[in-house]
């Protein structure tokens, strides 16, 4: 029996990759020094996965910035502005493209389907000439080669390639990607001879695309994209992996059709009902790769459960043409478990980072082929046996008054510009007001003085006042700048969900539990084990002491919602004096479903909670939300029903018709601040370049009803970058005043 993992973690097990970037990226270490700690990474994640017995091993999962921009420079699709000049794309053009240079901004980023992780999209018009500018998949296939390890390289498929794109600038509405489908398998062809050449067996395209909604037309591009790669595959297994959720039933006859593939990929966790549809029907001779092993969550895997699945799908297909798989890349899930010697026993025992999931999958894989490991498949019995019983888990008061908000509905009683007039007269904001969205640069002193403090090394005086002094700095800055609505910068904070997850009970932490979020940056997030609950207040201590520091309004600062948690603190806040509070709702988006018929459901839910949040507040209070960038268009009414005061979100890596779906949006009254530039780069926007954005979303959006903000938190600029860039913020915003 086989086994299978379709792709793996690229960041290493203590980040080393993205310290490796950003200090080649600040010119402290070469492109060499680069180069080595990434082959250094690679090797050891095929060593780790051959030692532990996988037989079909992921090359080409690694990526410096983006697997997807991977595939653009495979292709050569390179939008002219970056002035490339052809030949093998490097480090400039590639980074140039993820990130932007002093002179280019960046490609736009967007969430890779409901993960957190995101992908840099490509831009592809009637104009982009391909040519084969990336040999990294050959280059990969034979480094592990060349290890002794023999591996299947993953390529992004060429039709979800396409699906990925936005039509550059100027054919946005006029141009079909797919039309591209015959300039790009050229490419594809050439990439396939050289693996071929190069001796490799097996090939994965992923194609992830094939589980959305796709209309006939769209799946109908998959059909005649595989037949043109048909001879160029001929002689190679050719497996297409799909993830994230179940196939459509049109969808599943269309891959399983597909002329030259030999093996199909599915996620049996999100997508349980695609097993009816493989018992309802398998091609014969064909493998099946099956996704028992969870890719996108950290606990251990039921694994009688699964042998249980894999039993009767073995019965369907066959003993030898069965591979047991993980249900997507672990990309999207922690690394190892083994840097976690602080966690908490009980707790450890329910989990699995990555490393722990290839031991799972090959566990399945032996337990199928009649080598079951009976020690590790009964201390896995008894895990998955003591969470569910565990009282850590469950808390009765907590159940209790979830129960009691069902069916009600939450909502402040006055309508939001009767809110907005109220809160106007306490706050007395000029027009175009000014704001930041909650964060400051975070300073190595700023980070040992918490690191210090969480080891006991400094007392609790010595960090207090060190916070204090920090606040301070940031509340004069503030002030020197002339922002109108005031932050304290969140110096206390390391993680905007871990902050809080530290304080509420029923969350676990990890030291090194890291997942990429996008290029360098990676998230760690809480493990939520059991009912949550705030045994004290949170933020009030820091934002009331803000607060006295100013006679401008202070934005309390919270991430929301855990509805009954963050409802206490809110009231706490209004309470201690804080008249404007931002409820940061990041990744309201995040949790969608990616099928249209869950939508709704979810959507209803998510809202209540934020409304639950701040229903009880009065109406001078004035809420604010943040939302990062996410596709708006089609959430605008839950974002409008969330009936926050204003809306800042995230907006300048895309383009002007998100304004347009919040001028449809708006007309129900909220202040909204679509951010004026984009602090993901370190570049430092003029005045008039954000004058002109002010403009441009002026004549879509009412003047009284916009602000004037970055677009996302500043913890990860330096004060180099930020002063400047709002100071222009700030010139721009007062240009404007003068010109209303
Ligand atoms: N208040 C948070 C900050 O400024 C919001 C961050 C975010 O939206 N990702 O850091
Ligand atoms: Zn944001």
């Amino acid at each position: 029996m086989a086994s299978h993992i379709v792709g793996y973690p690229r960041m290493g097990p203590k980040r080393e990759l993205k310290f490796a970037l950003e200090s080649f990226w600040d010119g402290k270490s070469s492109a060499e020094d680069l180069q080595k700690v990434s082959a250094d990474l690679r090797s050891s994640i095929w060593k780790q996965m051959s030692d532990a017995g996988i037989k079909y091993i992921p090359s080409n999962t690694f990526a410096y910035y983006d697997q997807v921009l991977d595939t653009t420079a495979m292709l050569g699709a390179v939008p002219a502005r970056y002035n490339w000049n052809g030949g093998e794309i490097g480090f400039d053009t590639y980074f140039s493209m993820a990130r932007g240079n002093a002179s280019v901004p960046a490609m736009e980023m967007t969430k890779w389907f409901d993960t957190n992780y995101h992908y840099i999209v490509p831009e592809l018009g009637p104009d982009v000439k391909f040519s084969y500018a990336s040999h990294k998949a050959v280059t990969e296939y034979k480094e592990a080669k060349g290890l002794g390890v023999e591996t299947v390289p993953v390529l992004v498929g060429p039709v979800s390639y396409l699906l990925l794109s936005k039509p550059s600038k100027g054919v946005e509405k006029t141009f079909s990607l797919l039309s591209l489908l015959p300039k790009i398998l050229p490419i594809y062809k050439e990439v396939i001879a050289e693996l071929k050449a190069a001796g490799a067996s097996w090939i994965q395209f992923d194609e992830p695309m094939l589980v959305m909604d796709l209309e006939s037309h769209k799946l109908q591009a998959f059909t005649e994209a595989y037949s043109e790669l048909e001879s160029t595959l001929s002689g190679l297994n050719v497996l297409v992996e799909t993830y994230f959720a179940d196939i459509p039933a049109e969808a599943f006859k269309t891959l399983t059709g597909l002329k030259g593939v030999t093996a199909y990929g599915f996620d049996l966790i999100r997508g349980t009902k695609t097993l009816d549809l493989i018992k309802g029907g398998f091609p014969e001779g064909k493998y099946l790769f099956a996704g028992v092993v969870d890719g996108r969550n950290i606990w251990a895997n039921d694994l009688a459960g699964s042998l249980t699945i894999l039993t009767e799908l073995e019965s369907i297909v066959g003993k030898d043409k069965l591979v047991v798989s993980t249900s997507c890349s672990l990309l999207h899930t922690a690394v190892d478990l083994i840097n976690e010697p602080k966690l908490d026993k009980e707790i450890k025992s329910w989990l699995a980072f990555a490393a722990q999931k290839v031991v799972e999958v090959d566990a399945l894989a032996k337990a199928l082929a009649g080598h079951k490991d009976e020690a590790f498949f009964s201390a896995n019995a008894a895990a998955q046996a003591s969470r569910k019983t565990s009282p850590r888990v469950t808390n009765e008061a907590v159940q209790k008054a979830a129960a009691a908000l069902k069916g009600s509905d939450h909502r402040r009683a006055t309508n939001v510009s009767a809110r907005l007039d109220a809160q106007q007269k306490k706050l007395n904001l000029p027009i175009l007001p000014t704001t930041t969205i909650g964060s400051f640069p975070q300073t190595i002193e700023l980070r040992k003085v918490r690191r210090e403090y969480k080891a006991k090394k400094i007392s609790e005086e010595e960090y207090v006042n060190a916070i204090r002094e920090e606040i301070s700095k940031v509340v004069k800055i503030q002030e020197e700048l002339d922002i109108d609505v005031l932050v304290h910068g969140e110096p206390e904070r390391n993680d905007m969900v871990e902050y809080f997850g530290e304080q509420l009970s029923g969350f676990a932490f990890t030291a090194n539990g890291w997942v990429q979020s996008y290029g360098s940056r990676c998230v760690k997030p809480p493990i939520i084990y059991g009912d949550v609950s705030r045994p004290k207040a949170m933020t009030v201590f820091w934002s009331s002491m803000a607060q006295s520091m100013t006679a401008r309004p202070m934005k309390g600062m919270l991430t929301g919602p855990i509805a009954l948690a963050i409802k206490d603190e809110v009231e706490d806040l209004e309470k201690a004096g804080i008249n404007v509070i931002q409820i940061d709702e990041a990744a309201l988006r995040e949790g969608l479903p990616l099928r249209k018929a869950e939508h709704a459901f979810y959507l209803d839910w998510a809202v209540h909670s934020f409304r639950i949040t701040n229903c009880g507040v009065q109406d001078t209070t004035q809420i604010h939300t943040h939302m990062c960038y996410s596709n708006f268009n089609d959430i605008i009414h839950s974002i409008i029903d969330m009936d926050a005061d204003v809306i800042t979100i995230e907006n300048s890596r895309s383009d002007e018709k998100l304004l347009s779906v919040f001028r449809e949006g708006v007309k129900y009254g909220a202040g909204i601040g679509p951010g004026v530039y984009d602090i993901h780069s370190p570049r430092i926007p003029s005045t008039d370049e954000i004058a002109d954005r002010i403009n441009k979303m002026l004549a879509v959006l009412e003047t009284n009803i916009l602000w004037v903000n970055p677009d996302c938190g500043l913890k990860t600029r330096k004060y180099t970058e930020v002063k400047p860039a709002l100071q222009n913020m700030v010139a721009a915003a007062k240009l404007l005043r003068t010109q209303l």
